[in-house]
């Protein structure tokens, strides 16, 4: 081995055991802290990519995008996508839960525009078609985005075991809340739509949908930064984006700890 091969292979072990020293489980307790590092290893990667209006907003190809991966089918409840720094914390999580016997699937990950505007336009056409405008978008925001504002756009948000409140204040669904709550964020998820007696506003409370925040704050923050209501559009009952202050009301009404 010649000398100048010597000196590269002696600086990737170099490199390798700095880089083992880095990603090493974040031990620390605060969660804060938690987030603040996640954030900061992955920020580097993440701001350099898509950051971009559609991407935000829902209008690309997450299924030829070569940062999304499939999740495996016996942890989710169909053919999912999310972001594949999502998936990998996604996964450490799950285990970490089996060991006290929970488990966690994912029923709903990356939706594009299209997918939400299919669920906006039954809700608009069919299940709410008798509610006069104003209260039909009302009432669908009350558990739906309107197309281009949600945060399952982004990739890094997953809809966890069931979708209904009820199934989570109970039994085996108390049980894997509970575990969420006090372990989500040392694997960087948090609830994104907690109980409005916080003075939340938006969206009912969802015990269900959980964010990989060291993605999704990026996103938002980009969000908040580039797009307005008149790129809100394109779907039924889209003109009452601005009267009911979307931007404002539904994708920053999120737990407000997470604003921060
Ligand atoms: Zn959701």
């Amino acid at each position: 081995m010649g000398i100048f091969k010597l000196y590269i292979k002696l600086n990737l072990y170099h490199f390798l055991f700095l880089s083992f020293i880095n990603c090493k489980p974040n031990q620390k307790k605060n969660s804060t802290n938690v987030v603040k590092n996640s954030k900061e290893k992955i920020s580097a990667i993440a701001y350099s990519k898509y950051l971009n209006n559609d991407y935000v907003l829902g209008k690309f190809d997450y299924t030829k995008n070569a940062d999304f991966r499939i999740v495996p089918k016996e942890k989710s409840s169909k053919k999912i996508y999310v972001r594949k720094e999502v998936l990998s914390a996604f996964l450490k999580m799950e285990k970490a839960a089996n060991k006290e016997h929970i488990s966690f699937k994912i029923i709903s990950g990356t939706r594009n525009f299209d997918h939400q505007k299919r669920i906006w336009n039954y809700k608009w056409n069919d299940k709410y078609k008798n509610i006069p405008t104003i209260k039909r978008v009302k009432k669908i925001l009350e558990f739906s985005s309107m197309p281009s504002t949600s945060r399952h756009h982004w990739g890094t948000d997953i809809d966890l075991n069931n979708l209904n409140n009820a199934y989570f204040t109970k039994g085996k669904g108390l049980k894997e809340y509970n575990w969420l709550l006090k372990n989500a964020a040392k694997f960087g998820f948090y609830q994104v739509y907690t109980s409005k007696e916080n003075g939340r506003k938006g969206y009912e409370e969802e015990k269900w949908h959980w964010t990989y925040l060291p993605l999704s704050s990026i996103y938002l923050n980009f969000y908040n930064e580039q797009i307005t209501v008149d790129d809100i559009t394109d779907f039924n009952g889209s003109e009452f984006a601005k009267e009911l202050n979307i931007i404002d009301v539904y994708v920053n009404g999120i737990t407000p700890e997470l604003l921060k």
